[in-house]
């Protein structure tokens, strides 16, 4: 299960010039032919756990446009497990991109209305999934539990050049706990909440709790979530595609679009020292780019 080398490549702008300021991008977009991203990261080391303990079936939770569950169908399919998606609300035919791909990887999809699926870390619904679906290893909701910040913190070991900060989009926090645990000591992480409220500072001082270290070196910027998980702005839209053509680089809407909107505003406003190098990492999750009306009409 050896996950693809990417590339740490160097964007180009006037701003950047103007400001002082070096932009490089990880490309862990391309971590994977088909699945691609941070998800990948964070699935491999249960994927061996799950091997380890003897289990053939994985179980997890999303949305119905899920990243994660997108994955855990792709990679699940490629290691030969049998996967099942919990999926959040009622089935709505025919099946989105995210969900048809998944049940074409062999994925079993259950759906638990939002009320019951808001209790799915209960033991009771655990074992209500155990009686229709038999043993299962379980995977969390966006995949994030210690296996996958070992994961994701291997991102740092591919990044060859030297830099002051290091940027990701935060979702549950999975991620970015992984690269402040990489982080070498001279370093920074700077996250990017795709979502509303402060909660996340608590969820990554969780996740950290597990290493022996007193990590200081992280922030989390909740100024860029643009209305909060899954909410789209124009402003975003244009942003996007002013960015994807500029670059020929292309982002999602949910997660990464947010980060490098973040990282561009707080260059203009001088947030970061001239002379500072700032890594962001693409996270990949380009499959949801199916799901967006803005999309297509192009
Ligand atoms: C899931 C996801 C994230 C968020 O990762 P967390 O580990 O949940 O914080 C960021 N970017 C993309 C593209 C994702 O799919």
């Amino acid at each position: 299960m050896e996950i693809q080398p990417t590339p740490t490549v160097e964007i180009h702008d006037p701003l950047l010039v103007q400001k002082g300021v070096k932009l490089y991008v990880k490309r862990e977009d391309l971590n994977h032919t088909v699945v691609s991203g941070n998800k990948w990261r964070k699935l491999k080391y249960n994927l061996q756990e799950a091997k380890r303990l003897g289990h053939d079936t994985l179980l997890s939770f999303g949305g119905a446009f899920s990243n994660h569950i997108y994955a855990l169908a792709g990679v699940g399919q490629e290691f030969g497990f049998k996967t099942i998606g919990v999926i959040r609300g009622e089935e709505h035919l025919p099946l989105n991109s995210t969900l048809s791909f998944a049940q074409q990887c062999g994925m079993r999809i259950h759906y638990l209305d939002r009320t019951v699926y808001r209790q799915k870390a209960q033991p009771e619904i655990l074992d209500f999934l155990k009686d229709l679906f038999g043993d299962y290893y379980l995977i969390p909701e966006g995949g994030t539990n210690q296996l996958a910040v070992r994961g994701c913190a291997e991102i740092i070991d591919e990044i060859e050049i030297d830099y002051d900060i290091l940027c990701c989009p935060v979702g549950t926090g999975g991620t970015i706990t992984g690269l402040i645990s990489g982080l070498a000591g001279n370093c920074h992480a700077l996250g990017f909440s795709a979502l509303k409220g402060d909660f996340l500072n608590a969820e990554v001082r969780e996740l950290l709790k597990t290493g022996e270290n007193n990590f200081s070196n992280w922030t989390i910027n909740t100024d860029y979530h643009f209305g909060g998980y899954a909410k789209i702005k124009l402003e975003l839209v244009d942003f996007i595609l002013a960015f994807e053509k500029t670059h020929s680089l292309p982002i999602e809407p949910i997660y990464t679009a947010k980060m490098f909107y973040g990282i561009f505003d707080l260059i203009k406003k001088d947030y970061f020292q001239k002379g500072t190098t700032i890594v962001a990492i693409h996270t990949g999750g380009l499959q949801g780019n199916n799901g967006f009306e803005f999309r297509k009409s192009l």
